[in-house]
């Protein structure tokens, strides 16, 4: 591959630019992508491409108050760049940290913001892909081809939420909002606030605004599992009275804190009862023994099967104690002039309605995507690894885990990738496409994710979107990470499943 930019003029009305690997998406996997080309491949031509006007993508996009991590950044962190912050991080505190990686590693010059590509089409015959798009600022198209497309573009839509449609909905004389889309000009001082939502972003926004509001009630339909605990990590504040360098304490405390979670995640699998109970005996420990955390904090679900979010300091805890928040878990008959009427026929009153009620998962990116003239449908095509797909030549996507730290895999795949393209360097390659083994070709067609395993709303709603697995691991994302690491450096790239030409 050529080691430098080059530019000419592809057709008369937009100038196509020619690079080694574009990526696309510059959150936390597009930046921390752009750190593994510069130091696994250096000389890599390669830009970065994100439609927002910064980097950080969920962590620009997202501005609620409170809004924060729910992974430590420990392991949320990449590897390579010691976190020294309080393990539960703020947006700004991630932007901070993400910004002084583009710093450390001269990254700026690499990313152009407002470039939202809306067509990807490879051509076999010149072995590359040309994106189309537009400048968000200007409106001015433009054009890449590369031969390495690596997707970063993460799974939801940033432009919106996903809303709910409930009956009456125009009837409500207050305001909807919902918190993806956080309007600047929204004053909750002493309003009556209903947040919709069970998840991690309900669980952050209830606290954050409780003190201003007159009232906020978390309406759910059911109830989630919350870890409550110090945001302070005792490993850490113990190594650095000792003066250990950064760097060691940043590897000794990841360590430290995914084999711990192992261990959850593994006594969730094997005694899901008895982690119930504990994980509820901290709520009540909490709340009280007049509360009703039956109704309120016990999950359907067994614990894991979706995210268990942490709750620093029990801080949503704290304002249900105190009376300035509290919740209902029931259905949405109608929303009203004046509020919600539940299907119970209790009515709620509400100034404003927060819909904390999730993403709308987004494939690829929005992006039309065609090979040698075809468009590529993804429910059509099977995984590999969770990162590649069939029939799909030079193209890997971003996709972390999400019971350990999504960054993880997002290290995991970077290394993956500076493999794969020295790969086609030494065999002389230009296109590299995941092929079923002969006798893979008939085996069952799975959905992405088994929904035994894993089964948050908006992958459910969007399962028929994603591509397929098979129940092989090679078929297939596992959201293990303890596995992962192990297996994915390891992956042998001769094995007949990956064709080169
Ligand atoms: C509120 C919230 C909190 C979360 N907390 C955690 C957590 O604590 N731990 C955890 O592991 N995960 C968490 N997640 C999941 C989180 O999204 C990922 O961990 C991670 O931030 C995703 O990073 P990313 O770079 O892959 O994608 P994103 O952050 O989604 O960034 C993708 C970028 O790609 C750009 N893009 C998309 N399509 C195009 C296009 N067509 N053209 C140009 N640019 C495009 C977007 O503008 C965006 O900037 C959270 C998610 C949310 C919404």
């Amino acid at each position: 591959m050529s080691d430098t930019a080059t530019r000419d003029d592809a057709r008369t009305d937009v100038t196509a630019e020619h690079l080694d690997v574009v990526i696309v998406g510059a959150g936390i996997s597009g930046i921390g992508s752009a750190y593994h080309l510069t130091t696994q491949r250096p000389g890599t031509s390669f830009v970065v491409l994100d439609a927002l006007e910064s980097f950080g993508g969920t962590w620009l996009t997202h501005t609620y108050p409170g809004i924060r991590s729910d992974s430590d950044l420990y392991t949320f962190g990449y590897r390579f760049k010691p976190w020294t912050g309080p393990p539960i991080a703020t947006a700004e505190q991630i932007l901070t940290y993400m910004g002084e990686v583009i710093d450390d590693n001269d990254l700026a010059r690499h990313i152009r913001y407002q470039h939202r590509i809306d067509t990807a089409s490879w051509s076999s015959e010149t072995a590359t892909w040309t994106l189309d798009g537009v400048r968000t600022d200007t409106g001015e198209a433009v054009r890449f081809v590369t031969p390495f497309l690596w997707m970063c573009q993460g799974y939801y839509r940033h432009s919106e939420g996903y809303t709910p449609q409930w009956p009456g909905m125009e009837e409500f004389r207050g305001r909807i909002v919902h918190p993806q889309t956080w309007p600047d000009d929204l004053d909750l001082t002493d309003r009556e606030v209903i947040v919709i939502g069970s998840g991690a972003t309900a669980a952050t926004l209830v606290p954050a605004i409780a003190g201003d509001c007159r009232h906020v009630t978390l309406l759910q339909r059911s109830p989630t599992y919350f870890v409550t605990g110090r945001n302070e990590n005792d490993t850490a504040e113990m190594l650095r009275s000792l003066e250990i360098p950064e760097e060691w304490i940043h590897e000794i405390v990841r360590r430290k804190i995914l084999h711990d979670q192992a261990e959850v995640v593994r006594l969730a699998a094997e005694q899901p009862d008895m982690v119930k109970d504990l994980l509820l005996a901290e709520v009540r420990a909490r709340l009280g023994d007049d509360y009703d955390v039956e109704t309120h904090f016990s999950p359907r679900y067994r614990p894991w099967q979706q995210r268990i979010a942490f709750i620093p300091d029990g801080d949503l805890f704290e304002g249900i104690r105190t009376g300035q928040a509290s919740v209902v878990t029931d259905q949405i008959d109608t929303i009203t002039e004046a509020g919600i009427r539940l299907a119970s026929g209790d009515e709620l009153t509400a100034d404003v309605i927060i819909t904390a009620t999730g993403f709308d998962l987004c494939v690829m990116g929005d992006i039309a995507f065609s090979v040698d003239g075809e468009p590529v449908e993804w429910p059509d095509t099977v995984t590999y690894h969770g990162m590649m797909f069939t029939g799909v030549p030079n193209l890997v996507w971003i996709m972390g885990y999400f019971r350990a730290s999504w960054t993880l895999r997002a290290d995991l795949i970077g290394d993956f990738v500076c493999r794969v393209l020295a790969h086609l360097d030494e065999l002389g390659a230009r296109q590299v496409t995941p092929v079923l083994l002969p006798e893979e070709r008939d085996l069952e067609r799975l959905p992405w994710m088994d929904p035994d395993n894993f089964n948050p709303g908006y992958l459910m709603r969007s399962m028929h979107l994603l591509p397929k697995r098979l129940d092989r691991p090679e078929w297939q994302h596992t959201q293990d990470y303890w596995v992962e690491k192990e297996t994915l450096p390891a992956i042998d790239l001769d094995d007949g499943r990956l064709e080169y030409r």
